[in-house]
């Protein structure tokens, strides 16, 4: 079956299309997905911008209203919808129904806070003249999203740019085109007006530089990797655009010697292999005190051992597979850097065999850990995106928060320990957007911040109230009484 592209309330078709396949089973096809072309994404805009006028001053009601009854229907659908996601991504199903749950809550969440939207009114230093702040939409906004998160994401970007009266220029991953396409339609449907939401599945290498410096596009907000942030980020200010991006992680996990040892392990076994690592939250470095460290491991790798890897579909699977041949590569290159840098491999390392039904392969890995790695090396600096953590032993907390601190990224970072003085200081002195004590790092609210610090993030938070901060500009009025 053929998925077109919606613009301005139509769906479009193309000459090109993306074949999507399970990661799972490679011979299952999902559907052949639409790919834009710079003319399709031209209109796209076009008719984004013609929304525009009555869409940002109409009725928070509507907005509200809209967007509540997307919420409630992803929520309806949410088994279907996590099945989709799951043969799409890889994600096991009970991951990918909570992943399709969050999006749902995001949308009801967002179709509050668009009768929530506050300014402010102030005296001014001047006798007889009054202040008003207040904030409006910003205009037609891009939405470019990675393909780990292929609902939760989006979801997170177009519901407080529709909520705040922005008009949106959608443009998904090309490997997860099923979930943006089944979330359009939902979207379509929803009852608001035709050109206001815009779907442009396609590659970013074809339409992303125009999807960035198009004179109408008023913003850019992005999730995907450092290298292509970053070029979004110097486009945006060539061309004098607001930016938000979420990038990579590389992020700590300190296990201190007064852990409770089943929790942290637990809780390390969740963040660095769960979803097949494949979090921009998970857990890649694990530092752990020298008293607990030999405990802590055989109880890790007793753990690893339990775990099912196998069909994202099948019951029973802890975890699925890499989301493409590329990052499946891409994992193994890193195992192999790890060896060759003298890292200790302790389990996993391999691609693993699976049978999937049909006999074809996915594209398995199986967990991995190694030992007795440094900061330094290139396994402990760089983002890998897979089930392969490497365990730092350190001296003490000091050592450990150091070594935790030591990186480029700053996204999310965490510490098993039951001293309260430990966990203060880390919350107070942790380089990371999130900190988590005694839970996994990877696993966050929908109604608070979310993003980073260094390499991991530009621009203002996403998510709950703040997200107005980004979908939203200030204007400040002034009048004679
Ligand atoms: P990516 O390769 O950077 O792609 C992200 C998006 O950018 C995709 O839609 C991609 O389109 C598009 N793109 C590619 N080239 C572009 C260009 N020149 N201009 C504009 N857009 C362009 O990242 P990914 O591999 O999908 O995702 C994995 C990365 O995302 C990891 O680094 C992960 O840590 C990060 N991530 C971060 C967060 C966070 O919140 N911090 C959350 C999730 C993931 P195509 O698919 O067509 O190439």
């Amino acid at each position: 079956m053929t998925y077109g592209n919606l613009i301005a309330g139509q769906w479009v078709n193309s000459e090109r299309f993306t074949i999507n396949r399970n990661p799972s089973d490679i011979s299952d096809v999902i559907g052949e997905y639409a790919q834009a072309d710079l003319y399709q994404l031209e209109s796209a805009i076009a008719a984004a911008r013609s929304a525009f006028p009555a869409w940002s001053t109409g009725g928070v009601q509507a907005r509200s209203d809209a967007l509540d009854r997307i919420g409630n229907e992803i929520l309806a659908r949410k088994e279907e919808l996590g099945e989709l996601l799951a043969r799409e991504e890889g994600k096991t199903l009970p991951e990918a129904i909570g992943e399709v749950t969050r999006a749902g809550y995001i949308f009801k969440f967002f179709a509050g806070e668009c009768v929530r939207l506050s300014g402010e009114l102030l005296p001014s230093v001047r006798p007889g003249v009054g202040i008003e702040i207040t904030r409006e939409p910003i205009g037609v906004v891009s939405l470019i999203t990675p393909w780990n998160f292929p609902i939760a994401i989006p979801a997170w970007k177009i519901a407080p740019a529709l909520a705040f009266g922005n008009c949106v220029v959608f443009k998904p991953a090309d490997l997860v085109p099923g979930c943006a396409w089944a979330l359009a339609e939902i979207i379509h449907r929803s009852g608001i007006p035709h050109g206001v939401f815009n779907l442009v599945m396609g590659r970013g290498s074809v339409i992303g530089d125009a999807l960035v410096t198009h004179p109408d596009i008023a913003a850019v907000s992005f999730t995907g990797s450092v290298e292509i942030g970053r070029r979004i980020a110097s486009q945006c200010a060539e061309h004098g655009k607001k930016v938000q991006l979420e990038m990579g992680g590389k992020n700590p996990q300190i296990v201190l010697d007064d852990a409770d040892l089943q929790q942290a392990v637990e809780l390390c076994a969740q963040s660095s292999f769960f979803s097949t690592g494949q979090r921009c939250t998970a857990s890649s470095r694990l530092i752990v005190t020298q008293s607990i460290h030999d405990r802590f491991i055989e109880a890790l790798k007793a753990r690893m051992a339990s775990l099912k890897v196998g069909n994202a579909l099948a019951t029973g699977t802890d975890i699925g597979p890499a989301s493409s041949d590329a990052q499946l590569a891409q994992d193994l290159r890193y195992i192999d850097i790890a060896k060759s840098e003298g890292a200790r491999l302790v389990a996993g390392g391999e691609r693993v065999q699976c049978h999937t039904g049909s006999g074809k392969e996915g594209y398995f890995v199986a967990p991995t850990l190694f030992l007795d790695t440094s900061p330094a090396m290139q396994i402990n600096r760089e983002e890998v995106f897979g089930p392969v953590a490497s365990v730092i032993r350190v001296r003490d907390y000091d050592e450990a928060l150091a070594v935790a601190n030591n990186t480029e990224f700053g996204l999310a970072a965490g510490i098993a320990t039951t001293s309260l003085k430990y966990a203060t200081h880390f919350k107070r002195h942790s380089q990371s957007g999130m900190v988590m004590v005694n839970l996994p790092t990877a696993g966050v609210d929908y109604h608070v911040p979310f993003g980073g610090r260094k390499a991991s993030s530009y621009g203002p938070r996403e998510q709950g109230r703040y997200a107005q901060e980004f979908f939203t500009t200030v204007k400040t009025a002034y009048s004679l009484a």
